[in-house]
Formats: C-alpha cells, structure tokens, sequence
C-alpha cells in the first residue's frame, strides 16, 4: 500500500459538536464527520462517544482502503499535552481525563491531545494564514478570547497546560467582570459575546457582536463608541503579546474575526499607536475557518508519528 494511501483521525471536541476528519499526511482532508457532544450528559459519556466516533473514523478509513495511522484529539480547557490529560474543562467537564492512553488503546494506534484554541494556531501556522511566518499569534475571538503562540511549526502549552490565555491580561481594572471573576478581563471588554452585551445593556435592545459592527459601519453613535471600545481594548491586549512574544504575524479567527475591515482597520491603527520599539505584525484574518481545530488535531497525530520514527 503506498503511502498516500496513509491518513490520520483527527477530533475537535467542543461544548456543543464534535468536528472530525480523516486527514493525510500533506494536510488535505478526505474525510469529514460531525457528531453532537451532549456535554450535560456528563464527562464519561463524552469520553465514550470520542472513543466510538474516533473508532468509527479509522474504520471508516479501512473500509475506504486506506490504512489509519494515527490519531489526534483537540478539547477546550487545561490541557496537560505532555501526560495527554484533559485536565479542566468548564463547557464539556473533564477533570483529570487520559485521553490520549484511552485513544490510543481502544484505537491501536498512535495517539495525541492538544488544547483546541493551541491545534487551531498550530493549523493556522502551518497550513492557513500564518503560513512560513515563523513567528504566530493566533488569537480566537469568539465567546471567550484565547490565544496560542506557535514558533516554527510548534504550539508552546505553559508549564501547566494553560498558555496563550491572554482573554484574561487585565486591560480596563474595574472594568466589566469576567467569566473567570476578575473585573477588567480583555474577553470581558472584547469578546463577541462581551461587545454584543454591552450595546445591550446601553441601548436595552439584545444586540449580537456582529450587529453593533454593521451599526458602528452605519455611523449610529452608540454602535461606534461601544465597537471602538472593544477595538482599543483588543489592541491593548495585542500590544502586551507583541511585547511577550514579538510575533511576525497574527492571524485572528473565531466570529469577530469575519467582521473584516471592520476590525482590522481600526485594530491596526489603535495597535500602531501603541507599539514604541516593538516591530509592528501582520494583522490578518484566519484562513481555515472552524477546520482549524480538527487540521491541528490531525497535526499533532502527525507529529506523533515523527517523534516516534526518529
Ligand atoms: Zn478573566
């Protein structure tokens, strides 16, 4: 059998869905399911339909003639790559889960798990937006922000799993509060969710994130003054990474992130205006949309199989 014949099995797991994919080695995707993560039914029952989905993939793959050769698994919260340990998780309910050695057992095969937000820069890094940049901020903004900073090729997880969460740099003490308790939170100024809840809470009309950007385009003054806040604020938090990590580019993803121009042109200028001796990087959209996750997935699977044949 020759080896483009070879794929791996790829998992994003989420609070809501599951996205997951048969993925060759060169990154293109013959495959793709999606399944429901029922999260409330609690963390085993989670764990049993990864196990059942990711099993059903490779042999959906054998059926197909190709030969499975690994497989990888992206979940949110604290992730401890290095023991393969889905630590915490608020939205699907992990506490201390082995995910990998459960996978990797019931599969037969190679296995690997990374945090979803770090296999979506590393994606994003190696085959979307931040492509041959070297240096790469990845910073998802969605409900929540979070971000990975991934150097040639390879996603830096902390020293206890919890690296890139620059939602929680503090940019307006005694701000909005945050999801995590602390007043002032980037993602309680800048998030979607935080920007549409603002508007709301000034005008009384429920407002998504996506709204108050077509508004603010439209001139109306309560629209711009509560986007550009969120704007200044995001380029407070970008303004810190750069100082920390002196990236080349970011690549920013998740639904605030379609706003384009929008928030690119604004967010440049606010960043501009902060950064003194640090170079300024590129600023630009994610290229692989809500893949990402499962493509990282399937990298690490694959950066698995290299560790292993060296
Ligand atoms: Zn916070």
């Amino acid at each position: 059998m020759s080896a483009g014949d070879e794929v791996v099995v790829a998992l994003d797991v989420g609070g809501t869905g599951m996205k997951c994919a048969l993925v060759r080695p060169d990154g293109t995707t013959v495959h793709t399911e999606r399944h429901a993560t029922d999260a409330q039914r609690g963390p085993e029952a989670v764990v049993g339909t990864i196990l059942d989905v990711a099993e059903g993939l490779a042999g959906k793959a054998r059926a197909d003639g190709r030969t499975p050769v690994a497989c990888g698994i992206a979940v949110p919260g604290v992730v401890d790559e290095a023991r393969g340990v889905a630590v915490w998780s608020a939205n699907v309910g992990f506490r201390d889960v082995p995910l990998r050695e459960l996978a990797g057992t019931r599969l037969g095969l190679p296995a690997a798990l990374g945090h979803d937000v770090r296999a979506g820069g590393l994606a994003e890094a190696r085959l979307g937006a931040g492509r041959d940049a070297g240096h790469v901020l990845f910073v998802a903004i969605g409900t929540g922000i979070a971000a990975a900073h991934v150097v040639d090729g390879s996603a830096a997880t902390g020293a206890h799993g919890a690296a890139g969460e620059i939602g929680h740099i503090l940019v307006r003490p005694g701000g909005p509060r945050c999801g995590c308790g602390r007043a002032g939170c980037l993602e309680a100024v800048s998030s979607a969710s935080a920007i549409g809840r603002r508007y709301a809470e000034l005008s009384g009309v429920p407002t998504t994130a996506a709204q108050v950007a077509g508004r603010a385009a439209a001139g109306e003054p309560l629209a711009v003054e509560v986007w550009q806040e969120a704007v200044e604020a995001l380029a407070d938090g970008l303004a810190t990474g750069q100082a920390l990590y002196d990236v080349s580019t970011v690549v920013l993803g998740g639904g605030l992130a379609q706003a384009g121009p929008r928030l690119f042109d604004p967010l440049r200028l606010a960043l501009r205006e902060r950064l003194t001796f640090h170079r300024e990087p590129r600023l630009v959209a994610a290229g692989l949309g809500d893949e990402a996750g499962c493509l990282g997935a399937a990298l690490l699977a694959l950066d698995t199989l290299a560790k292993e044949s060296r």
